[in-house]
């Protein structure tokens, strides 16, 4: 009998010396199994499978901002568009502003009569933080003048007749695998600038500076949420040409030093499955699908949604270790990188009272009105013609405006689709204030402004609003707070206040 039982066998409420010893013993040896046994289950079981499935879409459902709003499935009008494949379009002339991206316009370098050929720098940017604008089509320059601009009014403009040939530019030559593993970080920057890429998810930011970060950077986010209703170009370049997203990824990756790409993106299940697919061989790069909605896709909500991590106010994503980049400019890059192709072309969706929405790979320069033509015309009477989406959006003059390459919708609204409101008083309601996801007042705003109170939007912070139409969206009382809020931020900037 051993001495524990022994001790039981004579009845003793105290376990004998020796007792104590193999009581203390099997505790200890109990509490070892124990922890020895979860290790080998973590190490031998969890995670293998964490290491072999680790490209496995995750769905975080709990990740996500505060603020924002919901869209019903029949205001954001994308089942029109989403499973209509991109389609080629050229028109018969196109015309190619000289300023596409945020900064000094570029100076015309061809003039009426000359011959160009595809892919030809037209437009020598004025430093090297700038980047050159390159002919979408080869053909013969008819025109160098001012022309309708999406947000400038007028911008001088280089107006290129078609030939229908696509004579290629004997700049573009394409790179071998060898020759692109060799390129350094900073000759990958220059050719991203010299293939004149900028930001395409409507920012126009020149991409080769916002690669080029100073500090660490632990995450390169690619945006792949397309959270703004109507707009699925996006969507279907990630279905499409998953490949080249993944290859953008990564050579983007390597320009500005990211350790890890996450391509976040919101909802689009088979979106998500055509990146893993095409991920499958590039280990550094996860698919994180997010929760639907809006705006996911904003830069500051994205990397609270992938990271946690909160930009503080007016600064930048590298402020906290991320680059952010869209689907799009993704694509951008691996055909500069690969094939040495400038950008001359972009997916636009063509959406709301139009013949036919779809989605079309369309030359840069594309004037509003024939990308519409293209897609069975105008429905009714135009009311309102939006480039982008009806959220984020910019309304522009007249439908003779060119695609910049910027521009991923063009949305048109007739008076059925746009009837006219009526601005009503403020009910008090606060919901504002709770769908903003930067946190800001929308009504306190608006009233200063009205109240010609410069100083006061100054100190409720309205220079930080993104216009993302929340605050409109949900006011009851139908009252143009985005708007004005936006009125108010441009009053302060051209004052220098912020
Ligand atoms: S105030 Fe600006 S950021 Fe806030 S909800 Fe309105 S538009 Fe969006
Ligand atoms: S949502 Fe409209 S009605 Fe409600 S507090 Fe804001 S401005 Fe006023």
């Amino acid at each position: 009998m051993g001495a524990f039982s022994d001790g039981l066998a004579r009845g003793r409420h105290e376990f004998p010396k020796n007792a104590k010893n193999s009581f203390v013993f099997m505790c200890f040896f109990s509490q070892f199994t124990f922890f020895s046994l979860t290790y080998v289950f973590f190490y031998y079981i969890v995670y293998p499978i964490k290491h072999f499935y680790g490209k496995q879409v995750w769905k975080l459902k709990s990740l996500t901002f505060s603020g924002g709003i919901h869209p019903l499935a029949e205001q954001d009008w994308k089942a029109a568009t989403k499973a209509s494949p991109l389609r080629v379009f050229a028109p018969a002339s196109v015309v190619i502003p000289m300023r596409q991206h945020l900064g000094r316009p570029c100076a015309p370098c061809v003039k009426p009569g000359d011959e160009v050929l595809l892919g030809q720098m037209i437009g020598e940017p004025a430093s090297p933080r700038d980047v050159p604008v390159h002919a979408s089509v080869s053909g013969k320059v008819v025109a160098v003048e001012e022309r309708p601009h999406v947000t400038a009014g007028m911008m001088l403009a280089v107006v290129i007749e078609n030939d229908g040939q696509d004579k290629p530019d004997p700049s573009i030559q394409p790179r071998s695998a060898a020759e692109v593993e060799a390129l350094r970080p900073e000759q990958l920057r220059d050719i991203i600038r010299d293939a004149g890429i900028v930001g395409m998810g409507g920012a126009e930011f020149p991409t080769h500076l916002k690669l080029d970060v100073k500090g660490k950077v632990d995450y390169l986010l690619i945006n792949g949420a397309e959270c703004e209703p109507s707009l699925t170009g996006d969507h279907r370049q990630m279905l499409e040409n998953g490949d080249l997203v993944v290859k953008g990824a990564v050579l983007l990756m390597r320009a500005c030093g990211a350790k890890e790409c996450v391509i976040g993106i919101e909802g689009k299940p088979d979106a998500a499955e055509a990146i893993q697919k095409a991920a499958e061989g590039a280990r550094e790069v996860r698919v994180l699908q997010l929760k639907v909605k809006y705006p996911q896709g904003a830069e500051k909500m994205l990397i609270a949604s992938v990271t946690g991590r909160k930009v503080p106010a007016g600064g930048l994503p590298a402020a906290v270790g991320c680059v952010v980049d869209n689907v799009s400019t993704a694509v951008a890059v691996a055909e500069a990188v690969y094939e040495g192709a400038p950008l001359t072309r972009r997916s636009v969706t063509v959406n709301g009272a139009v013949g036919q929405p779809g989605n079309l790979l369309l030359r840069i320069g594309t004037t509003f009105r024939d990308a519409v033509n293209f897609c069975g015309g105008f429905v009714g009477t135009p009311q309102k013609i939006i480039s982008g989406g009806p959220m984020m959006g910019t309304a522009v003059a007249e439908p003779d405006v060119p695609v910049t390459k910027g521009g991923s919708g063009i949305t048109v609204f007739n008076q059925i689709t746009d009837p006219v409101t009526v601005e009503g008083n403020c009910l008090r309601c606060g919901r504002c204030v709770e769908a903003c996801p930067l946190q800001l007042t929308p009504q306190a705003i608006s009233e200063a402004y009205l109240a010609e109170r410069l100083d006061l939007c100054g100190e409720l912070r309205a220079d930080l609003c993104m216009k993302c139409g929340c605050c409109t969206f949900v006011c009851p009382a139908k009252r143009h707070l985005s708007q004005t809020v936006d009125l108010a931020k441009r009053a302060l900037a051209a004052q220098g206040r912020r």
